[in-house]
């Protein structure tokens, strides 16, 4: 498979694989993640797991034309439930709002036991995940937030253990927001995400101010996000 068909962020995702892993690729689309690794490691095994029709059958397709049939398995199903005795030591969840993810790993949860590694990219929410993580024993170990196409992603790498660690010495509530590595690093894209999400939420404010019942509750949570936000941008 040609390397410039992937995305800087699928790259990123595969960066955080080892040599010869077996993984499964969760909401696989079009298997280039797995297409991509298993062409550079002959070593690696994966199984591309899609709920729909039309992706499945693109995955198929793409695995067939890359001759990677020997190393993946297309598998239709809803999120973990395509692992049933294969051995899996990594999961990749990627491309999915980040209470889907959580929502998958809570469903699959007695699937994923041997699990070592879960590597998730959710395109928003990602505290849903961090949160997942913390209360469930995988201990955040990496997290990257990068800019392609105009798109800002966050990759979030954890491996079974102590989940606290990350968090020794900060406050919870907001590095589960912001996350804990991002927080300490505050590189420029972090700093443009979070400009974002507080005109964003100032936007919603706003027009909820306008509404004939206005939510004052919400409101409020809003409010409070955003004090957090102006915390971790004013200092350092
Ligand atoms: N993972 C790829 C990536 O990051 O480029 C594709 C992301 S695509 C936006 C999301 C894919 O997840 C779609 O192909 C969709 O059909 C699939 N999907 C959504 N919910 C799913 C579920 N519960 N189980 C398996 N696949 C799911």
């Amino acid at each position: 498979m040609n390397e410039s068909i992937l995305s800087k962020r699928l790259k990123t995702i595969a960066g955080f694989l080892p040599n010869q892993a077996n993984f499964v690729d969760i909401g696989s689309d079009h298997a280039y993640l797995p297409c991509f690794v298993c062409t550079k490691d002959k070593g690696a095994t994966a199984i591309a797991g899609e709920i729909n029709e039309g992706p499945y059958l693109s995955a198929k397709k793409n695995v067939a034309d890359f001759h990677l049939t020997d190393q993946i398995q297309v598998i239709k199903g809803d999120g973990l439930e395509v692992i049933n005795d294969q051995d899996i030591d990594q999961v990749v969840i990627a491309g999915m709002g980040g209470t889907l993810i959580r929502s998958i790993l809570m469903r699959g949860q007695e699937r994923i036991r041997n699990v070592k590694r879960i590597i998730a990219q959710p395109n928003v929410d990602a505290h849903a995940v961090r949160e997942w993580f913390y209360e469930n024993g995988y201990c955040l170990v990496a997290e990257e937030i990068i800019k392609e196409d105009g798109h800002i992603y966050e990759i979030l790498v954890a491996d079974k253990g102590d989940a606290t660690i990350p968090y020794e010495g900060m406050r919870l509530e907001s590095s589960l927001l912001f996350g804990p590595y991002l927080l300490k690093e505050k590189n420029a894209v972090f700093q443009e995400k979070w400009y974002g999400e507080r005109e964003k939420l100032e936007r919603v404010i706003k027009q909820m101010h306008q509404a004939k019942d206005v939510n004052f509750e919400k409101i409020q949570l809003f409010q409070h996000e955003i004090e957090m936000i102006e915390e971790v941008l004013t200092y350092d």
